[in-house]
């Protein structure tokens, strides 16, 4: 008789839910430079200030006119220059019945309600042709109407992109207080890994994972601790899990995770700290365990990640990035996502959500259009390189070719952010 094997997977939704209600912000903070902040996640509110424009200045390189003077009965009026303001430069008030030559970025003087484009006027000896039809506040950028003084125009949590640097900038900054990075310790368990460089005895494999893992902490900006490789023992796992957490604010494993003879890191992390999650309905990466390592008053999280490298960058991805995104105090948790056609079939519903090796290519329709690596088995890892992001086919779904499905662009995850 077949034994009656109960299988609870925690949705992939639940999981996450729960590992950002544990996440907490870590409040490291420090102060950069603005030059060395990118990607950084910024740790307070940014009020501009200043306004910005400063003052009213001028969109165009022309003349600014008070628009009163200008004769609506006669194509062109001529007025005088009396002035000349370059940017920069502090403008006097415009006389009435004369116009100020003025360039892109310059004051816009006290009495002038408009700048018109000097292609559209007629230069004479004693002044400037001004052609009717002008319209007040035309080619005016007005004080404050990019930001005012005092306005919150970057928020505590923001990822800070080359935008945000550039904004920083003109609201007056030149310093900015950010998280400082999480120390991440990577551990690789098996006995069956070496270190590339090194040759390979019968039965051994490169370690892979390390590599992967290391690439992906630092494109978010984490300081990646190496933890070396972890013999498959019972007892020197639990050490080099204990002796992690007290070097690194979060220990990640990969490997021996799941339910073979030479699996430890569940029951390790059970007798040394405490299993929240474990088996989730995810695939690949079903056996992804996370919790925390107690190591007297401290409690460090830890996830432990299946061995398989395409498990390995799924769940990294899906549930280890954003907890490591709250710890850092940033806002926006979840990878990026758009939605491509489907250009494949899938008939055999799963249990699990997949996250399917894929590429989003755009047609000559102009349609995206998703395709998938012939193996999705969770072991290959050039279906990784091969791909341009995760094609998601929830739990219980079937795909037609058509299908509108999600696809998170790997973009999000090998830049920052
Ligand atoms: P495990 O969960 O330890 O049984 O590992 C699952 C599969 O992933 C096995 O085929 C391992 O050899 C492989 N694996 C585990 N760790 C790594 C690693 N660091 N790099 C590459 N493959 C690995
Ligand atoms: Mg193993």
């Amino acid at each position: 008789m077949s034994k009656n094997i109960k299988i609870s997977l925690t949705p992939v939704d639940e999981a996450l839910a729960t590992l950002l209600g544990q996440a907490t912000e870590l409040n490291n903070h420090e102060t950069l430079s603005l030059i060395d902040a990118q990607g950084r996640i910024l740790a307070e509110d940014k009020k501009a200030l200043i306004f910005q424009p400063p003052v009213d200045n001028s969109a165009m390189d022309g003349y600014a006119v008070n628009t009163q003077d200008v004769s609506s009965n006669q194509p062109f009026t001529l007025l005088p220059i009396q002035q000349r303001i370059a940017a920069g430069d502090a403008a006097q008030a415009l006389v009435p019945g004369t116009a100020a030559r003025i360039f892109t970025g310059a004051m816009v003087p006290a009495g002038a309600d408009a700048v018109v484009m000097q292609e559209q006027c007629e230069e004479h000896e004693g002044g400037v042709g001004i052609p009717q039809g002008i319209k007040i506040s035309q080619n005016i950028r007005f004080k404050g109407e990019d930001f005012k003084e005092g306005q919150t125009l970057i928020s505590k949590g923001s990822l800070l992109r080359p935008m945000e640097l550039g904004l920083l900038a003109a609201m007056g900054f030149s310093k900015v207080c950010v998280s400082r990075p999480l120390k991440v310790m990577v551990l690789s368990t098996g006995d069956e890994l070496v270190e590339p460089g090194e040759s390979l005895s019968t039965g051994q494999i490169y370690n892979s994972n390390r590599y992967t893992l290391a690439g992906l902490l630092k494109a978010m900006g984490c300081e990646y601790l190496d933890g070396g490789i972890i013999e498959d023992d019972f007892d020197i796992t639990k050490q080099r899990l204990l002796s992690a957490a007290q070097q690194a604010d979060v220990v990640i494993t990969s490997g021996g995770v799941s339910v073979g003879e030479e699996d430890h890191v569940k029951n390790a992390l059970e007798e040394i700290g405490q299993l929240t999650l474990w088996k989730l309905a995810i695939k690949p990466g079903k056996p992804l365990a996370y919790g925390e390592i107690h190591n007297a008053d401290l409690k460090t999280p830890f996830f432990g990640l299946p061995g398989n490298p395409a498990a390995v960058l799924v769940t990294f991805a899906i549930l280890v990035r954003p907890y490591l995104l709250k710890m850092l105090g940033a806002t926006e948790l979840a990878p990026s996502m758009v939605v491509g056609k489907a250009g494949f079939e899938r008939t055999k519903p799963s249990i699990r959500r997949e996250y399917l090796r894929a590429r989003l290519e755009v047609d000559d329709a102009n349609v995206s259009v998703i395709t998938t690596y012939p193996s999705q088995s969770s072991g290959m890892l050039r279906s990784a390189s091969w791909a341009n992001g995760f094609a998601i086919v929830d739990a219980n779904q079937t795909v037609a070719a058509g299908d509108l499905l999600s696809f998170i662009p790997f973009q999000a995850l090998t830049g920052s952010h």
